[in-house]
């Protein structure tokens, strides 16, 4: 995992080409709940997949529809399974294409996107994450406790 928890926008992907790039939505790459990508991370996303990546979106967000329209604003992959991520079976079948170098999870949770990627056998690119200033109690909560369990697991 990196640790220099930049968010999104700031990350220097230049590494990760050619590879399987899992992507969370809320607190990566729009605050909790967010519908509108900004042109800082368009740019990101443009340049990863200038590096010929193949990019997935996964979402524990149950607002499907919002999680589609972020995808077709993207021109990425969208996979709702019905499974939340750190299961596996969020991803289906596709991991299966990929060696363990070449399969990225980037997410602003350890709970989740970090699970999911150390279950996957891939590598979690974990980001700051993105916060607004309508972010519920649950929701900051959540960020309180996700950042104490990144101190005990690493
Ligand atoms: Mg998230």
């Amino acid at each position: 995992m990196k640790s220099s928890q930049s968010y999104f926008k700031d990350c220097d992907f230049s590494s990760i080409k050619n590879s399987l790039v899992i992507l969370d939505i809320d607190g990566t790459i729009v605050p909790h709940n967010g519908t509108e990508v900004l042109p800082d991370e368009l740019n990101q996303i443009n340049f990863l997949k200038e590096n010929n990546n193949r990019i997935v979106i996964v979402s524990n967000n149950v607002d499907q529809r919002r999680n589609e329209s972020i995808a077709q604003a993207l021109d990425v992959e969208c996979i709702e399974t019905g499974y939340r991520k750190p299961d596996v079976r969020a991803i289906g079948k596709l991991v299966a294409q990929y060696s363990s170098q070449s399969l990225f999870v980037i997410g602003d949770k350890m709970l989740t996107d970090g699970l999911f990627a150390k279950k996957l056998g891939g590598v979690f690119w974990g980001v700051e994450n993105l916060r607004s200033k309508e972010d519920s109690l649950g929701v900051r909560i959540f960020y309180f406790i996700d950042r104490m369990s990144q101190k005990i697991f690493y």
